[in-house]
């Protein structure tokens, strides 16, 4: 089964894709994740993308199908793919039917998560992410604590594109280049909506009886 994992930003679609995997045989394709290790790790394109990124503009589709290449033809991970963050416009939307159909796999499902703007904003603006261990957390929603966090408090990193001007220009990216896409999954008779305003784990009740019923 391959999801793919829909919303704006702030919609919640990491924490969601990271429930998935824990509970499904699954693995998780965040492309925003791979652009970051490109950054750290390349210190020419990674300048390039970071400011691309930082102004809250898409990356070149070129940049986007080099990193996404060796996923699609690792045999370990055929038909266990979650795309968080891809397809982010038609181009990579039509790119990922192709590729996919290149290896003999097609989209299972397509999740839109549905929140209003207001709540996208403290999402985003509130957003820590452990650069140890890789969970995300919330200082308004879900602080990290003890309870629910092994690593120091130092790894919690908030990114550099979740400030308020940049959350503005993704939205706005957002609106322009990747819901059209919704059309193109709807004709496909793919796309599930989801209230992406509800907790995390009522949230994640609505995707997994999806899932489940997929999977009969
Ligand atoms: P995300 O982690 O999904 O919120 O992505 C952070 C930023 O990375 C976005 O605002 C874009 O600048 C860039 N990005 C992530 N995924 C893509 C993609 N599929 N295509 C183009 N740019 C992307």
């Amino acid at each position: 089964m391959n999801i793919v994992l829909f919303g704006p930003p702030g919609a919640g679609k990491g924490t969601q894709g990271d429930q998935i995997v824990k509970n499904f045989n699954l693995y998780k394709v965040s492309t925003g994740d791979l652009l970051r290790e490109e950054i750290k790790k390349n210190i020419n394109l990674g300048n390039k993308i970071k400011s691309i990124i930082d102004k809250g503009l898409l990356v070149s589709d070129n940049i986007i199908n080099d990193l996404l290449i060796k996923i699609f033809s690792d045999k370990k991970l055929y038909n266990r793919l979650i795309f968080d963050g891809y397809p982010r416009n038609l181009e990579q939307a039509r790119n990922l039917d192709s590729c996919l159909k290149k290896y003999k796999q097609k989209i299972s499902c397509v999740l839109c998560l549905n929140v209003e703007k207001k709540l996208i904003l403290k999402r985003i603006l509130g957003r820590q992410t452990c650069i140890n261990c890789g969970l995300i957390f919330n200082e308004y929603f879900m602080p990290a604590t003890s309870k629910n966090h092994s690593c120091d408090p130092k790894f919690l990193n908030k990114r550099s594109d979740d400030n308020e001007k940049t959350v503005t220009n993704r939205f706005e990216t957002y609106l322009n280049k990747t819901l059209p896409i919704l059309d193109f999954y709807k004709e496909q008779n793919l796309l599930h909506h989801i209230n992406g305003m509800l907790e995390i784990d009522q949230i994640f009740d609505e995707i997994r009886a999806i899932i489940a019923s997929l999977e009969t």
